[in-house]
């Protein structure tokens, strides 16, 4: 049995049950239309407007995303989905429709290119789709068919043909399927069985029959023609169920937006993002090594990476010591007792290297003829001493805490500490400063009263503001995680949480900024508040967090005496806003594209003299330089100049100072900055000396420049946009 243009929700009604459907609508404003039939979507927007019928590319009936050609016999509430216009960003239920569609009009293209190749499995995914295909012994597909590939998919998207439906009961669509003999796609509608489908469907890119189809459970966009703009992005190897015992698969990956224009500017973002990817820059700036003989995801600072990190973190501890912050060092391994009492181990045993177990202890094991099962479980009961690699700082700052009795007048105490930790990321995970397995958080933990709680986030969020601006990071939101509705799962009184979620959004509201509640985020012990950064081209990344913690007070018995001279528990806040030097230097490379503001830069000026008759004098602002601390270096090589200009300009070096005889008579050096192709002027050599010792003082952004030439404040955004196109 066949039936074309239908879908499942009607097949229920043929198995005798008649209702008479006279389904009501309900729309995302809350307005109502009847109906005195089973209806589409397709019926419901023109029943609202031609132009609505025509521009709908879906629908959500009740939370389920369907095509326009749903069939919907009941009351319902249904959200038509459109495509974006003008500016409007692009929701995710659009993409979704258009990329998996376009996904079959490029398994379309490919079947028309390599008739044999078989189809295997093809999601939508973030930032496009992509189709894992079988080909025959001996045929690959290599970026060089890209454009013949694309031209198809072009011709079937102007064709704007329509999806069209066709069902198959199990057997005849079984059989239609071992007809094809393709093991893939009768895998594939095994699954759809086991997982409850009573029909096979087909969709064809046309009529069914004539055109092209494949085996597939929709919903798509009423037509191709709705795709708007699709693109092969890459090839990659692949395996069938990603076993890599398995069959060898060919992966192609696409994307697909609305329109060209949106297309087009996701390849530009994605070139943009090419060019700042913090390995590339990292590689060419010599900022970090990850070197396979020390270990994955174990980041080597190299010079010029640990003068960024270094500079960075005195600046945080300068903000830290103005907001009463204590400095503190702890080491790198605990006993496992401590971790055990915080509650890390053996719980999160998962994500951490394996304990040390104790040297004595050892020993005795061994003659013990202890196995390695044996040995896990006695560290896990706690039989064997041992110590762990810390995989968070909190609980030896505990214990400074703890270490002396604490008054109410005591509080706050504010413990911070720049602290490594190691957690055992999946290797498939790692990548890069971004995803690593020890990593140096920016960590405090204040401890202080419930009536303390609010000024305490709000120094939280005055320090994170503080150091996104002097960074230039404009924009930035924040996510505050509450309590759901289940409040089973929490640990503390519920008057504490309602205080302590009163002071998080207190807090966030005080920013002036936007903020967004997520209600179920909380962690059990507390709410917390997460950072959510945009870079220069205006990615999002996730940075650190201030969460509010009853549970760990409480494990460790922490007290303070109160004015009532009575025992009171502290609450505990963790806070690491900028999550890891790793991740924040990580993100701050790809922000800058390397072009650092100079008090972070590795170099902060480069001095060239334009010939040999000029080194004298070049070694001499070089000194003159160095002697006022800055970081500088003297590049007197066989070079010609331009050349030397374009090295130092490829390195990001925020001022380049180049001498002349002329110069050397009127002690002056002619002083080009990063990201401009001409000399800003000539200044007296201790003008700029001065002009640049402000500048990286009080960290400011081109501030030089702006003082000596009157050119104007030069923002970062501006410098580090586009450096190469202005130097070439
Ligand atoms: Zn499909
Ligand atoms: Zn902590």
């Amino acid at each position: 049995m066949i039936r074309a243009n239908r879908t499942s929700s009607l097949q229920s009604n043929e198995s005798g049950l008649t209702k008479t459907a006279m389904p009501t609508i309900t729309l995302p404003d809350g307005s109502q239309r009847s109906f005195d039939a089973p209806m589409t979507p397709l019926d419901l927007a023109s029943d609202i407007g031609p132009g609505l019928a025509k521009a709908a590319l879906g629908a959500r009936v009740d939370g389920v995303l369907v095509g326009m050609d749903h069939f919907i016999e009941s009351d319902a509430e249904v959200a038509l989905i459109t495509p974006p216009r003008g500016k409007d960003p692009c929701g995710d239920d659009a993409l979704w429709l258009i990329r998996h569609s376009a996904a079959h009009v490029m398994a379309e293209a490919v079947q028309t290119m390599y008739p044999n190749a078989m189809l295997v499995y093809g999601p939508p995914v973030e930032n496009g789709f992509y189709y894992d295909i079988a080909l025959p012994e001996g045929q690959s597909i290599s970026s060089d068919e890209f454009e013949r590939l694309e031209s198809h998919m072009n011709e079937i998207i102007k064709a704007d043909r329509p999806f069209t439906r066709c069902d198959h009961d199990l057997s005849s669509g079984l059989e239609r399927l071992h007809g094809e003999g393709s093991k893939y796609k009768i895998d594939n509608a095994q699954r759809a069985i086991d997982g409850g489908a009573d029909t096979l469907s087909w969709y064809a890119t046309g009529t069914p029959g004539e055109h092209w189809d494949d085996l597939c459970g929709g919903p798509h966009v009423p037509s191709t023609g709705r795709i708007g703009a699709a693109k092969i992005m890459s090839v990659a190897a692949s395996y069938w169920h990603g076993d890599a015992n398995s069959d060898h698969l060919t992966r192609l990956y696409g994307t697909a937006f609305p329109d060209k224009k949106r297309l087009a500017a996701h390849l530009e973002q994605l070139e943009e993002a090419r060019k700042r990817d913090h390995r590339v820059i990292g590689r060419k700036l010599g900022l970090f090594k990850i070197d396979e003989m020390v270990g994955q995801g174990l980041v080597l600072w190299t010079p010029a990476g640990a003068i960024v990190r270094q500079e960075l973190q005195d600046f945080i501890s300068t903000q830290l010591t103005r907001q009463g912050y204590q400095q503190v060092f702890t080491p790198h391994i605990g006993k496992l007792d401590l971790f055990r009492t915080s509650g890390h181990f053996p719980y999160y045993q998962d994500s951490q290297y394996p304990p040390i177990v104790d040297p004595d202890a050892m020993s005795v094991l061994v003659e013990e003829g202890c196995t390695c099962g044996d040995l896990s479980n006695k560290l896990r009961a706690g039989d064997v001493d041992g110590y762990l690699l810390k995989p968070m700082n909190c609980p030896m700052h505990i214990r400074i805490f703890d270490s002396e009795p604490r008054s109410y007048r005591d509080l706050p105490v504010r413990l911070a500490e720049f602290g490594t930790v190691y957690r055992y990321e999946q290797s498939g995970e790692l990548g890069g400063m971004l995803r690593v397995r020890g990593f140096t958080q920016d960590d405090a933990h204040l401890f202080c009263t419930e009536s303390q709680l609010q000024d305490e986030i709000s120094g939280c969020l005055e320090l994170v503001q503080i150091i996104f601006q002097t960074l230039g990071i404009e924009s930035f939101d924040i996510r505050v995680g509450l309590r759901d509705s289940d409040s089973t799962k929490y640990v503390g009184e519920a008057a504490n949480w309602d205080r302590a979620e009163a002071a998080c959004t207190a807090a966030a509201d005080g920013l002036g900024t936007e903020w967004k509640a997520e209600p179920g985020e909380a962690a059990f012990y507390g709410p917390k508040i997460d950072f959510i950064v945009k870079d220069a081209i205006g990615r999002s990344w996730q940075l650190g967090t201030v969460q509010v913690d009853y549970n760990l007070p409480e494990r460790f018995d922490l007290s303070y005496v109160g004015s009532d001279n009575a025992a009171h528990r502290p609450v505990m806040v963790h806070r690491a806003p900028f999550g890891s030097m790793e991740r924040f230097i990580g993100f701050l490379i790809e922000h800058f594209a390397g072009a650092f503001p100079a008090w972070l830069a590795p170099e902060q000026v480069r001095v060239l003299p334009v010939s040999e008759k000029s080194s004298e004098y070049a070694e001499s602002v070089h000194a003159a330089l160095r002697a006022s601390g800055r970081r500088v270096t003297l590049d007197d090589s066989n070079e010609r100049l331009q050349a030397r200009i374009r090295i130092a300009a490829e390195q990001r070096i925020p001022y380049l100072l180049i001498v002349g005889p002329r110069d050397a008579e009127a002690g002056t050096v002619s002083v080009r900055a990063r990201g401009i192709e001409k000399d800003l002027g000539a200044a007296a050599l201790e003008d700029f000396v001065e002009a640049l010792n402000d500048e990286v003082t009080t960290r400011s952004h081109g501030g030089l420049a702006d003082r000596l030439f009157q050119v104007g404040q030069m923002p970062p955004e501006d410098l580090s946009s586009s450096p190469d196109r202005r130097f070439t």
